[in-house]
């Protein structure tokens, strides 16, 4: 299978390292800067390569976008630029070629028909074509993300059509995953892709209305969670938190929501589809224990990921009465970043010694049960696994919340080239082996189906299926409907 390689150092899709973003847009009758800054809190696990904010003031839009976490990036001397009661916000995931302030959003305009801001979550297939096209048309770009190019498609559209018309005719054009954040002039909307495969939701706030990647934002405001946004749904938030209207856009029979959103991504306090995340990581714990439990001294997550699956576990055990400690067994330092974001293998494996170190007295001389959300490269629990050998423990048994990751995502996640994934192309007990564990076991796609509650032909599951949900070159789909059309 072949992998897909970068043709530009940036933002837009390539091999498998995309961009998890965060959105948010807001309108209420007062000063929107504060807010937007809160929600870019609640959304920094979303990314934590840069943080923007960019208001409309009924006049002109005001844009501070600054590299970094969110604190670092957004100043109290920045917010009091940031005029108007309208706006919106993004915080960006770092991708492996390291910092690119490029690629910071929102991503503003103005143009002749006005100002246009975007914030982006997900990542276009058919950028290249599409910035092709619209250069060959007159427009100069100055990134190389496709956020860019959803702008300028929009803008194009906004010369000659209504508002409601022009982000029709952009679905047209556009194609791949993205929950967008838009303020033109000072009119904020939300738009959800065709498939739906990045979250968006729909807030009340006092005083007005908000939309944003996940509804931990609405509940950091004080507000109350009305819905997720449909796939294909636009919403469009009135000036001034006035109200709300909303305009389906694009209705198809399957919907492709990423899995991993529930695994990983979205931080467990978020609603998602009227799931609580928790609730789900819990309830896949549960199901670990039914297909591939294992009674040992104790069951212990890693930290912080695999909290909720570790004690969905141990409670599932208990109602057959097999007694497994739930131990914290691993003390975190939380002051590191996520060792993901680190660029070379060596780093990484440092960082995973820097944030993880066991307690002794919990873990020495016992059987043990490892859970954890995922496995991707296998960097952590090769590193866990012998930090707990080394620390004489009888025996370690990995368990995993989710199937092996086999292929790349090309929906917005950052993931890892099948070379470097370490279940591509191999069998669990070679897994083992590299890992060390004395035995490793993950859950079936079926399972997550059923614990997310959506049939598997409504999710993204590309990175554990190798049957992508998208029409993407050199990978195979698996739905007969490829590109959406839509009328
Ligand atoms: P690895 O060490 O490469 O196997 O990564 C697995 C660990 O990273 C697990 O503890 C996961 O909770 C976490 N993880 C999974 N996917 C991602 C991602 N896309 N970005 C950052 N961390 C991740």
């Amino acid at each position: 299978m072949s992998e897909k390689t970068s043709t530009s150092p940036g933002c837009s899709i390539v091999s498998g390292m995309t961009e998890k973003c965060g959105v948010v847009g807001i309108s209420i009758d007062n000063p929107v800067a504060l807010p937007l800054y809160y929600s870019l809190y609640a959304l920094q696990h979303r990314g934590q390569e840069s943080a923007g904010i960019v208001t409309h003031d009924g006049f002109q839009q005001h844009s501070h976008v600054a590299m970094g976490l969110v604190g670092d990036a957004i100043k109290k001397e920045d917010l009091e630029k940031l005029k108007g009661t309208v706006g919106i916000g993004h915080v960006r995931y770092p991708t492996e070629g390291g910092l690119n302030k490029q690629c910071a959003q929102p991503f503003s305009v103005s143009f002749r028909g006005g100002s246009l801001a975007l914030s982006h979550n997900g990542n276009l297939i058919n950028s290249e074509d599409l910035r092709s096209q619209l250069e060959g048309l007159g427009h100069t770009f100055i990134s190389d993300g496709d956020t860019e190019v959803i702008t300028h498609e929009l803008a194009r559209n906004l010369l000659s059509s209504d508002r409601v018309s022009s982000v029709h005719q952009t679905m047209k054009k556009i194609y791949g995953s993205y929950s967008l954040a838009i303020m033109q002039d000072d009119t904020v909307m939300g738009l959800r892709d065709p498939l739906g495969n990045r979250p968006l939701c729909i807030g009340k706030l006092d005083g007005g209305y908000a939309i944003a990647s996940e509804s931990c934002v609405i509940d950091t405001l004080g507000g109350e969670l009305l819905r997720d946004v449909s796939p294909g749904e636009l919403i469009i938030l009135h000036p001034n938190g006035s109200g709300i209207e909303s305009h389906q856009l694009t209705e198809l029979d399957h919907s492709a929501h990423c899995f991993f959103e529930y695994i990983y991504f979205s931080r467990p306090d978020s609603i998602i589809d009227k799931k609580l995340v928790y609730d789900v990581r819990c309830e896949l714990g549960k199901k670990l224990w039914e297909h591939v439990g294992i009674k040992t001294d104790i069951v212990m997550p890693v930290p912080d990921s695999g909290r909720a699956y570790a004690l969905g576990y141990a409670e599932a055990a208990a109602e057959e009465n097999v007694n497994i400690r739930l131990a914290e067994g691993l003390m975190k330092n939380r002051y590191i970043g996520r060792t993901f974001i680190m660029p070379d293998q060596d780093s990484r494996e440092r960082a995973v010694r820097l944030k993880l170190n066991p307690i002794k007295s919990t873990v020495s001389g016992k059987s043990i049960t490892l859970i954890d959300d995922s496995i991707v490269r296998g960097t952590t629990s090769k590193l866990l696994i012998k930090l707990l050998r080394d620390h004489q423990v009888s025996e370690v048994h990995l368990r995993i919340g989710s199937p092996q990751i086999v292929s790349p995502c090309y929906m917005g996640i950052n993931m890892a080239n099948r070379d470097e994934l370490i279940a591509s192309g191999k069998t669990l007990e070679e897994i083992k082996d590299f890992l060390g564990a004395d035995s490793v076991a993950y859950l079936s796609i079926d399972s997550i189906a059923e614990v997310i509650g959506k049939s598997k032909k409504d999710l993204c599951l590309g990175c554990v299926t190798e049957k992508y949900p998208y029409d993407i070159e050199g990978e195979s789909s698996d739905r007969d409907t490829k590109r959406p059309i839509i009328h």
